[in-house]
């Protein structure tokens, strides 16, 4: 039974892309790896080109702390197969000034973990009639404790600083509007829940854009459920169709969260389920599938080998920029 049930997968998925070929979703759909999940390249983020992110630290202090654990991290990805292609390039001070777009800021923290996914070419803060524009950044700090752990988070965040997206944000492992499918998502576990949800109505915090619901309500408040619910399905890219299960889901993934992450108890109580309330631990070395969708993203007709920075006359936004860059 389970193999036929397989091969009817194997069918379907060899099938599905060239019957629905016309949607923009699926026109480059012709990868054979069943599972990863990243950014669908366009207007908010880039690829960064030749598969090689530019680091700048923002202090001596920063790079003596970080340089070793960011090379670390990279070498947990080596090891599980990314081809060296993909790479850090620690750039100097002065390419750091003058380029602060074009390189990823390594920025020390005290206990932020957070990276920008691939490369963001602006961000408009909305409603202001200037645009905000923050350099790439990845935040990082060190538990000193437990190095293991920083270089396994380290590895995480560099994932998502390529481009890829969490594992169980996927949206074909959700039913509509954030409703519970493959996973049991249990948001009042989360250990900001309360303090989030005070006061509002039930219908805000349950209902189908509610903040329990919907990843943009979630965002707009800062509220953590915005790492654990779906993405929205046209800003990704996943070779998984809409009726994804429990076998599709990679749980060997560094980008998927271990269950008892950002919990109230994060020994007891998880956020995150399978169907039957079984749990998983996190993984602590990126996967077969992380790796074929790093290749598969950089291999795309999105990975360009050279970008029209908005500084560089093709760029739309070339416009904007000697607008403000004048300005300063
Ligand atoms: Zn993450």
């Amino acid at each position: 039974m389970a193999s036929l049930q397989h091969w009817v997968v194997f069918l379907l998925l060899s099938i599905f892309p060239v019957v629905d070929a016309g949607h923009p979703d699926w026109e480059h759909a012709r990868f054979s790896s069943p599972a990863w999940l990243f950014i669908k390249p366009g207007a908010k983020y880039q690829l960064w080109p030749r598969s090689t992110i530019p680091l700048c630290y923002d202090s001596d202090e920063t790079r003596d702390t970080f340089h070793d654990i960011l090379w670390a991290a990279m070498r947990l990805w080596y090891a599980a197969g990314l081809p060296e292609s993909f790479r850090l390039l620690e750039i100097n001070r002065l390419a750091c000034i003058h380029n602060p777009f074009e390189s990823l800021y390594v920025e020390g923290t005290r206990d932020v973990l957070a990276s920008d996914i691939g490369m963001p070419l602006i961000s408009m803060r909305s409603g202001a009639d200037q645009p905000e524009v923050d350099k790439p950044t990845i935040k990082v700090f060190v538990d000193r404790e437990n190095l293991g752990w920083t270089i396994k988070s380290a590895a995480h965040e560099l994932g998502h600083a390529f481009g890829l997206l969490h594992e169980h944000q996927n949206p074909s492992f959700w039913g509509p509007n954030g409703a519970d499918k493959v996973f049991r998502f249990y948001c009042m576990h989360l250990h900001d829940f309360v303090e989030i949800t005070e006061g509002m109505y039930e219908d805000d915090v349950w209902g189908q854009t509610g903040v329990c619901r919907d990843i943009i309500s979630a965002e707009e408040i800062g509220f953590s459920a915005g790492d654990w619910l779906p993405e929205v399905a046209t800003d990704v890219f996943t070779p998984h169709p809409w009726w994804a299960h429990d076998s599709m889901v990679d749980w060997d993934s560094i980008m998927l969260y271990q269950s008892f992450s950002d919990s109230i108890d994060e020994d007891h109580i998880p956020v995150l389920t399978r169907w039957d309330t079984s749990t998983w631990e996190s993984s602590w070395t990126p996967s077969t599938l992380d790796v074929a969708g790093l290749e598969a993203m950089y291999e795309s007709p999105w990975a360009n080998p050279m970008l029209p920075f908005w500084n560089d006359i093709r760029s739309p936004y070339f416009a904007l920029f000697r607008q403000f860059s004048h300005c300063a």
